[in-house]
C-alpha cells in the first residue's frame, strides 16, 4: 500500500488543481496531493486516499481556519476535488474499484 501510496502522491505533480477556488492562480507547478480534513468523522485527517490535488494556494485556504467560508462551503469544495482527483486516479489505474 505504501508503494501506491507514493505513486499517488508523486502522481500530483505538475497536475491541474481540482479545487479552483476563484482568485487564485492554480498554478500546477505547485500541486500536491493533500489529504482531506475528515473522513466521515469531523476533526480528523482522511485515509490516505481521501485526498485532492490542490495548488499552493487553494491548500492554503482551505487549511486557513480564519477564512471567511463555513466549513459547509469548504466540504462542498473537498468533496468536488476528492471526487475529480479519484476519477483521474482510477482513470491512470492507481487506484482500484473491484465490481
Ligand atoms: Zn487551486
Amino acid at each position: 500500500m505504501s508503494i501506491k501510496q507514493n505513486k499517488i502522491s508523486r502522481s500530483a505533480r505538475d497536475k491541474p488543481c481540482t479545487a479552483r477556488i476563484p482568485g487564485g492562480t492554480h498554478d500546477p507547478a505547485t500541486t500536491v496531493l493533500a489529504h482531506a480534513p475528515f473522513s466521515g468523522k469531523f476533526g480528523s485527517r482522511g485515509q490516505w486516499w481521501w485526498s485532492a490535488y490542490l495548488c499552493y494556494e487553494c491548500h492554503e485556504l482551505l487549511d486557513d481556519r480564519n477564512m471567511k467560508m463555513t466549513r459547509e462551503e469548504k466540504n462542498l469544495i473537498w468533496f468536488a476535488a476528492v471526487h475529480e482527483t479519484q476519477e483521474y486516479l482510477i482513470e491512470q489505474n492507481l487506484l482500484k474499484v473491484l465490481l
